[in-house]
């Protein structure tokens, strides 16, 4: 066990503003899909893959029905036959997600993105320019949203990343919260354990068999005790409970680690030949988003679910970094040698993870990448014509 070595301090406390928003969009595929569609609205609506796969979204009438993110559709259809199921297009969310941020980006430069609809905003130093304090310009910028795309998004105004972040989901949809400042503890402390970001399966039963339900549980446990018991990273947790969080608003914050791409076949597959055209096409359409994004990346992943649901990920790894497709396509090649032949396949994932970007690579050029690594100008002249004569064209 580890012994106590440090004192801990509070944070002080001065000029402390809730300055923080965090935005989120409510049930956003759902949304989209009902924004395009008209005969949708009001109406129960899943997007997810076909009957195999599982809830993406969820429209709020679906909801009623039980229905939620990650639930099998064989499950949704159960609960609500008469719901509409839509199997969802990745690039409209992508482009209509690019202009909500766009949105953000005209009330303060520090906007970090965390997901396709959610994100941080710090808005501190900016009543000057909007002339108005800042839970109104929160307003107007969730309103400008509804107006001027079409859908809800809700928001929290709070001194923390983590207030506002927990505040946003208490009080979806369509709502904007604000926790004035010295109010953050009391506002989690009626708030059970799983709220808070970071307490999951594992940290979950270890609270609760010391008798811990709610955050406020929590925070009145001492330094000591949380130190004795789970160090440093029960601290964190700890503070959060009270109310404390020192992270900032970072704008470069968003790098994300890994992209993927995977498919449930309406029929399991026994086909070597047709299952590596479906991972080279994933493969394919990764290597174009790195390019977009101008990241490269170093490792690729194979997942494989069997028909017995049994799942495996296989992984390669290059010895330099990069975006095209040709250096990934004989690592995928040895990866699909890995599948069970006797066994059908149910889902498919091809995945790319170690990304960076040019300037990581720049700063920290690893022996084997930099000189080496291929001219690109094929790829990207492809990408242009890809761009300008839709993806089916090469
Ligand atoms: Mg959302």
């Amino acid at each position: 066990m580890p012994m106590l070595t440090t004192t801990w301090q509070p944070p002080q406390k001065h000029h402390r503003k809730a300055t923080i928003l965090h935005v989120d969009a409510d049930a956003f595929f759902a949304s989209v899909e009902q924004l395009l569609e008209p005969s949708y609205r009001g109406k129960p609506l899943v997007v997810g893959g076909r009957d195999r796969g599982v809830v993406c979204s969820a429209s709020y009438e679906a909801r009623r029905y039980g229905i939620h993110s990650a639930m099998p559709i064989y499950k949704a259809r159960q609960l609500c036959p008469e719901a509409i199921f839509v199997r969802g297009n990745s690039a409209v969310y992508r482009e209509i997600s690019q202009r909500m941020f766009a949105i953000f980006h005209d009330y303060t430069p520090t906007v970090e993105i965390t997901s396709i609809d959610e994100g941080y905003l710090d808005l501190s130093g900016t009543e000057m320019m909007h002339k108005a304090d800042l839970s109104t310009i929160a307003m107007r910028i969730l309103q400008r949203v509804e107006k001027e795309i079409g859908i809800t998004i809700s928001g929290a105004l709070s001194t923390s990343k983590l207030v506002s972040k927990i505040s946003t989901s208490q009080f979806k949809p369509r709502k904007l919260t604000l926790i004035a400042p010295g109010k953050e503890r009391a506002f989690l402390s009626g708030l059970p354990l799983k709220s808070m970001p970071g307490i999951g399966k594992r940290s979950l039963p270890q609270f609760e068999y010391l008798g811990l339900k709610t955050l406020g549980d929590l925070a009145a446990m001492t330094f000591e005790e949380i130190w004795n018991r789970f160090g440093a990273g029960g601290i964190v947790l700890w503070e959060r409970a009270q109310g404390i969080d020192r992270r900032c608003v970072n704008p470069e914050g968003y790098r994300r680690k890994s992209i993927s791409e995977e498919k449930t076949f309406t029929m399991d597959i026994s086909s070597q030949y047709f299952l590596e055209q479906e991972t080279m096409k994933m493969l394919k359409d990764l290597c174009y988003q790195l390019r977009k994004r101008e990241l490269y990346a170093k490792t690729i992943l194979l997942k494989i679910r069997y028909s017995s649901f049994q799942t495996y990920t296989h992984q390669k790894t290059l010895e330099s970094v990069s975006n095209d497709e040709d250096d990934f396509r004989p690592l995928l090649k040895e990866l699909l040698k890995c599948r069970q032949l006797d066994k059908k396949v149910r889902l498919i994932g091809v995945g790319l993870k170690n990304i960076q970007s040019e300037l990581q690579l720049q700063l920290f050029p690893s022996t084997q990448s930099g000189g080496k690594r291929k001219p690109e100008s094929l790829q990207l002249a492809l990408d242009r014509i890809r761009k300008t004569h839709g993806a089916n064209v090469i």
